[in-house]
């Protein structure tokens, strides 16, 4: 290992070696710079690995709010502004009973490099709060959403940081978020993504995360001939992430056969076409139902409690799209040997380090979480832009600029990679060419 990261990695493990999941992202992202770190001094000359695993600003603040039976519940929220070089501070809110401050670095760390590859003069940044919206009345979520506001809106603006959905938090939760903005500010800046369209969302924001996992799955396959007709197509999730990857697959030709939640995993050999995914719309989206009762309404599926979907069945494609750690090493062994070729994450961090290692030893096209999903940030990049210019564009258009953003992002990756004398693994080609623009950005202006 090169010795400027072995020095920093041992400091950071020193420092805060109780955040597990941000230590993972940061090994991972540290151990494939080495070689860039071998061929230029600079960014040990400036600190940068130093730098760039620190947040510029970390905010942990309490949020109290009143539930339906008049009692006051109380959360923690966070807000953490990780790196503001290439511009302002971009990244989702998490509402999720495991959030801590630990994950929100992970995601904040990640969402640096995913926002660079995408060529939008985008920082990282992530938030969020432990409060679990399952169960909760939509009253509830409101009053939770408005007191998180009142403390959160004195740090964020449309050029200082401007947050969006991630697990737990969708269209409901942000036009919340985003009304509470507007009272207390008494402006319609674009404070947030993932707004709805009849006030100031883009068409195409929901579809892109899903979407753009799928497209930069295509590019790799394309790298060996290969496309997603005929092919089994595997997906965890059921929520926003894995719906549009799951309709988007199957534009393409592809048979998706998983989807899942919290409590387990359907199976549907015969295929999940547009019609049933309108079932699992309606379900998960509108009557926050569990995905079981996928399997009582279709026949032939069949519902695996408590279990995720890798190993069930056969497939050639991979879209994990639920959470991170979701894929251990038993797990990614099990796929390959099930015939995967091709695994594109749109969740963020999904497989462990060990899965990674399985994945790359056998060969498995592996596109990690911050180049393949960052079709979401991209569009949300893209709805900043509609919004400064009080535009609106059509959903052929934004979905033509996703593409076009995916696919450059897999080129950039894939170069990265053969530049670094490691072709192919797009780990290394995602994260050196992620790290490069914010990090000669940091050098030019200064400490
Ligand atoms: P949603 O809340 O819409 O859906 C999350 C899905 O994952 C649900 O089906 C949920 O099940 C399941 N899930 C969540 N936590 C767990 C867990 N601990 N174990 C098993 N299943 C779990 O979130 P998104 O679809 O937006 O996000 C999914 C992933 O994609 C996350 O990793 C997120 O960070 C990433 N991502 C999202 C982007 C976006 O634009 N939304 C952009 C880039 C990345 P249940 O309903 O039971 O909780």
């Amino acid at each position: 290992m090169n010795a400027y990261v072995a020095k920093v990695l041992n400091q950071l493990k020193s420092n805060q070696p109780w955040e597990k999941e941000f230590l993972q992202a940061a090994e991972e992202v540290l151990e494939s710079l080495g070689g860039l770190m071998d061929r230029e001094s600079k960014y040990e000359k400036y600190s940068i690995l130093e730098r760039i695993t620190v947040p510029e600003r970390t905010i942990l603040f309490r949020v109290s709010w009143l539930d339906d039976a008049g009692n006051v519940q109380v959360n923690n929220g966070y807000r953490v502004e990780f790196n503001s070089a290439i511009g302002p501070y971009k990244g989702g809110l998490r509402l999720h009973p495991s959030v801590n401050l630990g994950i929100l670095k992970f995601l904040g760390f990640e969402q640096i490099f995913k926002n660079s590859l995408t060529g939008l003069p985008m920082g990282g940044g992530k938030g969020g709060s432990n409060f679990d919206p399952k169960g909760k009345s939509d009253n509830e979520v409101m009053k939770f959403c408005q007191a998180f506001m009142n403390e959160l809106y004195r740090h964020i603006g449309a050029n200082t940081d401007v947050p969006a959905g991630d697990i737990g938090v969708g269209g409901r939760e942000i036009g919340y978020l985003q009304g509470q903005y507007r009272k207390i500010t008494n402006t319609s800046e674009c404070v947030l993504t993932g707004k709805g369209l009849n006030w100031g969302g883009s068409l195409i924001r929901p579809e892109a995360t899903g979407y753009g996992a799928t497209y930069f799955a295509e590019e790799m396959l394309k790298t060996r001939g290969e496309s997603f007709a005929g092919k089994t197509v595997l997906i965890s999730g059921s929520g926003n992430v894995a719906q549009f990857a799951a309709r988007k697959v199957v534009e393409l030709g592809g048979k998706v056969v998983s989807l899942s939640d919290s409590s387990g995993t359907i199976i549907d050999k015969d295929g999940i076409d547009e019609e049933k995914l309108q079932f699992v719309m309606e379900l998960k989206n509108v009557r926050r139902g569990r995905i079981k009762e996928y399997a009582d309404k279709f026949t032939g599926a069949e519902y695996l409690e408590d279990k995720r979907p890798w190993g069930a069945v056969s497939a050639e494609v991979v879209l994990p799209s639920a959470t991170q750690n979701e894929i251990d090493e038993d797990d990614a062994k099990a796929l390959v040997s099930n015939g995967c070729v091709c695994v594109s994450e749109g969740a963020n961090m999904p497989s462990m380090p060990e899965a990674v290692e399985v994945f790359l030893a056998g060969n498995v096209l592996y596109g990690p979480g911050k180049a393949a999903n960052a079709g979401g940030v991209a569009v949300s990049g893209l709805e900043m832009s509609q919004n400064a210019m009080r535009l609106n564009w059509t959903a052929e258009k934004v979905d033509s600029e996703l593409k076009n953003i995916m696919t450059n992002i897999h080129t950039a990756c894939f170069e990265a990679a053969e530049e670094n004398g490691t072709p192919g693994n797009y780990v290394n080609g995602s994260n050196i060419a992620g790290f490069r623009k914010v990090a000669d950005s940091m050098i030019d202006l200064g400490v």
